[in-house]
């Protein structure tokens, strides 16, 4: 039985276009075979995560008096440590969120051919 190559299923789990015959016959296959459905089920719930991230999920950081404490402790060492830049704005934090769920994406089909090329030569 041929499956679904993961980069289909990643397109079919993004739904970003509308959808062709190879979608619909990739469609069909997956209704009959646990593996592509299993494979289409977690990358779709992938990207909804990626979708659904919020900035607030992302790590920001610590406030000024973490620092100030920090600073306090070594100062009797050494001088103060400078104070990280200040968080990344809206856009930086867009492009991160992005770059983000590109990332797990590429890491999804990565496992999905690591998967495809062990059972092969197994
Ligand atoms: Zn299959």
């Amino acid at each position: 039985m041929v499956h679904i190559e993961p980069a289909h299923l990643v397109e079919l789990a993004l739904r970003n276009t509308p959808p062709t015959d190879d979608d619909a016959a990739a469609l069909r296959h997956i209704e009959r075979c646990d593996r592509c459905r299993d494979e289409l089920r977690m990358m779709t719930r992938v990207v909804t995560a990626a979708r659904s991230a919020e900035l607030v999920d992302l790590p920001s950081a610590p406030p000024e008096r973490v620092w100030q404490r920090i600073a306090q402790g070594l100062s009797r060492e050494s001088a103060p440590p400078r104070p990280p830049p200040r968080t990344p704005g809206r856009s930086a934090k867009r492009k991160l969120l992005a770059g983000l769920a590109l990332a797990v994406v590429a890491l999804a089909v990565a496992g999905g051919v690591a998967r495809h090329t062990l059972k092969r030569n197994v």
